[in-house]
C-alpha cells in the first residue's frame, strides 16, 4: 500500500483511476478508446460541457464567466495573460512570494512594465506579505493562492478594486472561497483536478474587453471561447479526467465537504509536527498551507533516517523541494484523512525515539 504524498502529478481519487482505465479500453461503450476518439463528436461535445459546468456550478461562478480548458500547463498562462492584457503603457501589479510567482513575474516584463508590490524573498519566500498597497492605474493585480513549493497559502482575498488574477493551480476547489471576485483564475490540473497535460482557466467577460488584439490564435482567449475549448485538438484525455474527478468532487459534497476534510488533515499533521522540537515549521502558523506542509529537521542525519523509514513505510513524495530542503507533504483534496493518520503516527513514532 502506497500513501501517494507527490506535490504534481499527484494523488486522484481512486475510482478516477479505474474509471479512467475503463476509457482507455472502451469509452461510453462506444468500443472505441477514449485515446483513438474524435473530438468533434456528440459524446466527446458532451464530456467538454459537463466538465465546464461542473466547473461553474462547484465554484459557483455568476453568468460573467466563461470556462476554457487549454494546452500549456499554468506556464503557458504565465506569459499568455500579460501579452493579452499588458502593453507599453498597461502596467500590472504582481505579489512576489514563492517560485511560481517569480517565474509569471519574470514572463510578464517582457510585455509592458511591472510593479512588485511586494516579495517574501528575504526570508527564502517561507510568509505571505501583507500590508502592501496595490496601485490603482494598473491593468491587473496577480498573485499565487498556494505556494505549492515553499508551503504558504493565502487566506482570504486581497481587498482592491483592481482586476484580480490568481495562479489557484496547488489550491483550486479546496476551500470555499468567492470566486467571482476574480476577473481570471488558472490553474495546471495535475495538482487538485486531473492529469497533466490540461489547464482550467476562468475568464470574467468584461475583463477580456480590454484584451489585446492582433495576437495569434491560440493566445487570443476570445477565439478559444468562441470555438468551446476546441480552437485545436484539446487534451482530451486530460480533459476526461477532469470531468471524472469534478464528478467525484461533487458527489462527496463539493468544495465546503472537501474543504472540511483539508482543514481536519492540516491540523492533524501540523498539530503533530509542533509537538516535537526535533522538527521545524518554517512558515508562520497564519501563513501555512492545507496543501503542502513544508517542515525540517536541525539534524541532516535524522532527516535522512526519517525518509528511509517513509520509504520503507510506502509514503512517497515526502522530500522537500530542493530550493527549501527537509520534507514538503502534499495533502490534495484526493489525499485521505486515513494516508495524513499514517504518517503523523510514523512522525509520532519517530520522534517519541530519537527526542
Ligand atoms: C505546478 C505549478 C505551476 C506550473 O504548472 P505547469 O502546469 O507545470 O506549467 C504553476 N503555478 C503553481 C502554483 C504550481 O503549483
Amino acid at each position: 500500500m502506497k500513501h501517494n504524498f507527490n506535490a504534481g502529478p499527484s494523488i486522484l481519487p481512486k475510482e478516477v483511476f479505474e474509471e479512467a482505465s475503463k476509457a482507455i479500453l472502451d469509452f461510453n461503450n462506444t468500443g472505441l478508446s477514449i485515446l483513438e476518439f474524435g473530438h468533434r463528436t456528440p459524446t466527446f461535445e458532451a464530456v467538454v460541457e459537463e466538465a465546464m459546468s461542473l466547473v461553474k456550478e462547484l465554484m459557483q461562478l455568476d453568468v460573467n464567466k466563461e470556462v476554457l480548458f487549454l494546452h500549456g500547463g499554468a506556464s503557458t498562462q504565465f506569459f499568455q495573460i500579460p501579452m493579452n492584457f499588458l502593453n507599453k503603457e498597461k502596467k500590472a501589479a504582481y505579489l512576489d512570494c514563492g517560485v511560481w510567482g517569480t517565474k509569471a513575474i519574470k514572463e510578464a516584463k517582457q510585455f509592458g512594465p511591472v510593479e512588485v508590490v511586494a516579495s517574501s524573498k528575504d526570508k527564502n519566500y517561507s510568509y505571505i506579505p501583507k500590508g502592501y498597497q496595490i496601485p490603482s492605474d494598473v491593468a491587473y493585480f496577480h498573485y499565487t493562492t498556494n505556494n505549492t513549493i515553499e508551503g504558504t497559502q493565502m487566506h482570504g482575498i486581497p481587498d482592491t478594486d483592481v482586476p484580480l488574477i490568481a495562479d489557484m493551480s496547488s489550491d483550486v476547489l479546496s476551500t470555499v472561497m468567492d470566486f467571482n471576485k476574480f476577473s481570471f483564475i488558472y490553474a495546471g490540473a495535475q495538482k487538485n483536478i486531473g492529469a497533466a497535460g490540461v489547464n482550467l482557466v476562468i475568464i470574467d467577460k468584461d475583463f477580456l474587453k480590454h484584451a489585446n488584439t492582433g495576437l495569434p490564435s491560440m493566445m487570443d482567449y476570445s477565439q478559444h471561447i468562441a470555438n468551446g475549448s476546441m480552437l485545436n485538438t484539446p487534451p482530451v484525455f486530460a480533459i476526461y479526467v477532469c470531468l471524472l474527478t469534478l464528478r467525484w468532487l461533487k458527489k462527496i459534497g463539493g468544495v465546503s465537504a472537501i474543504q472540511q476534510i483539508n482543514e481536519e488533515k492540516g491540523r492533524l499533521l501540523y498539530s503533530t509536527l509542533e509537538k516535537y522540537p526535533i522538527f521545524t515549521l518554517p512558515v508562520p502558523a497564519e501563513d501555512r498551507s492545507l496543501m503542502n506542509a513544508v517542515f525540517t529537521m536541525s539534524d541532516p542525519q535524522l532527516e535522512e533516517m526519517f525518509l528511509t523509514l517513509c520509504k520503507q513505510e510506502g509514503m512517497v513524495g515526502v522530500k522537500g523541494h530542493r530550493s527549501v530542503g527537509g520534507f514538503r507533504v502534499s495533502m490534495y483534496n484526493a489525499m485521505p484523512l486515513e494516508s495524513v493518520k499514517v504518517l503523523t503516527d510514523l512522525i509520532t513514532d519517530f520522534a517519541d525515539k530519537h527526542a
